[in-house]
């Protein structure tokens, strides 16, 4: 085997050769050995419109055809890359009118934590440079991004040179309250520990704060009553700038075109990626807001130019893809269309909420999260959903679901009820009765 497979066991993939998809229709994909999936985690929580949008192949299309590359370096540009940067400037948040383009989420974390950089340096406070993450979160796996990410698998045996990170705890009601307390004083309490990982540091150490408004990869958290008001007012009041990681959340997967709408964020930048081109395409886009554009800009200017780009950043058949995706999205009502999904998603987890095996479940939107009991393992539910021609996450001891966005009502209950009889199949080869 040729390749060196992402976030998997080299030798173990000797013996056990990762599955090759060839082939995919609507929320279906296929293998070399015919048999067909319900992908009901999106691939990595990306393909939106499914694997066969026939819009999305004829934009890429037309666009090879009229002008497969340019880049946007140097006082040149592409006109499908400058569309989709007005596009999105219409479809972010009010304050956010500017958009750098990148090829991965992890490089559109990379250039935020630059930009943090640049904006101090430019605001004569070349020391608040270190950014807080937290734990648990995942932003992505090159340098800086990976030192961001707060999973040790990530970090282990990588030295990883990133920026200043600090690390606060996760937003995670159900793993971390303490006996008693409630979902609003577990989140003041995590503001208050970021008020003093703050205080004990120094703010003008501080340059960011970077969070996914919902986790991901983490194990699904939806953020707690009250949390990201309480923990915003903190960075308000130490200058600290707020980075929303919306690379899976952006472009309706919570139910609002962006969770930082849904949950009351205002973020100074915002990484994007995933849904933007239902991952039809590698892109990326940074969006930076007013406050901090009017910072960087003439800094740039005295600088003689922004000293940062990508050879594919922006990329116009990328664009194209993407904005045919924002085309459909608006076309679809997003929030609508996701709200109808979520609900149908959510009424059937919720009607599982007291099976014996099931320890927790969370959701905002199409990100779902069911926690087993620990002695029932995940990964063997995983395994025989799979069998059963659904494909689930698996995360810790969590079954991540997060499907695309033509999910039919049937669909959605295939999934349901595969996942029930796939944990009730593992419950019953274990004598588990008198254990659960
Ligand atoms: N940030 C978040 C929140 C993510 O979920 C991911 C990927 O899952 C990334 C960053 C990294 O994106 P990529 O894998 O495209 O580099």
């Amino acid at each position: 085997m040729a390749q060196l497979y992402p976030f998997t066991d080299p030798l173990l993939a000797e013996k056990q050769p990762p599955n090759a998809m060839v082939s995919g229709e609507g929320c279906w994909v296929v293998d070399r050995s015919g048999r067909r999936y319900l992908d009901a985690v999106s691939g990595l929580w990306c393909v939106s419109l499914g694997f066969s949008n026939e819009r999305l192949i004829r934009a890429a299309e037309r666009q090879y055809r009229n002008l497969p590359y340019y880049h946007s370096f140097m006082g040149r540009t592409a006109e499908a890359t400058e569309r989709l940067a007005d596009a999105l400037a219409s479809v972010l948040p009010a304050h956010i009118n500017r958009v750098f383009f990148g090829c991965s989420g992890s490089d559109a974390v990379e250039t935020a934590a630059k930009l943090v950089r640049f904006y101090w340096n430019a605001r004569g406070a070349p020391e608040k440079k270190k950014i807080i993450a937290r734990d648990k979160a995942y932003h992505g796996s090159l340098s800086a991004s990976a030192g961001l990410t707060g999973m040790d698998y990530c970090h282990d045996g990588f030295d990883l040179p990133g920026p200043d990170v600090l690390r606060v705890g996760r937003p995670s009601y159900f793993h971390d309250a303490e006996p008693g307390e409630g979902e609003h004083d577990f989140a003041m309490r995590r503001a208050g520990e970021l008020e003093e990982t703050i205080l004990a540091v120094g703010a003008d150490k501080i340059g960011a704060f970077i969070g996914e408004p919902v986790v991901g990869s983490g194990g699904v958290f939806p953020p707690p009553e009250g949390y990201w008001q309480a923990i915003q007012e903190v960075l308000k009041r130490h200058d600290i700038l707020l980075i929303a990681d919306e690379i899976i959340t952006g472009f309706g997967r919570t139910g609002a075109w962006f969770a930082s709408d849904k949950y009351g964020l205002t973020p100074d930048l915002m990484t994007t990626a995933k849904q933007l081109s239902s991952a039809y395409f590698p892109i990326s886009a940074v969006g930076i807001s007013e406050r901090v554009a009017a910072v960087i800009d003439p800094h740039a200017h005295d600088l003689g130019t922004l000293g940062h780009g990508l050879t594919y950043g922006g990329h116009p058949v990328g664009c194209a893809v993407a904005l045919e995706t924002l085309a459909v999205y608006q076309e679809m009502d997003l929030p609508a269309t996701i709200g109808r999904l979520a609900q149908r998603l959510t009424g059937g987890l919720e009607a599982l909420r007291d099976h014996p095996a099931i320890v927790d479940i969370r959701y905002s939107g199409l990100m779902a999260g069911v926690e087993l009991e620990a002695r029932v393992k995940a990964s063997e539910v995983s395994a025989a959903a799979e069998r059963q021609g659904v494909l689930l996450r698996v995360i810790d001891n969590t079954l991540a679901i997060s499907p695309p966005y033509v999910i039919s009502d049937q669909e959605i209950d295939l999934v349901l009820s595969v996942l029930r009889e796939s944990i009730d199949a593992v419950v019953a080869r274990q004598p588990l009765r008198e254990a659960v």
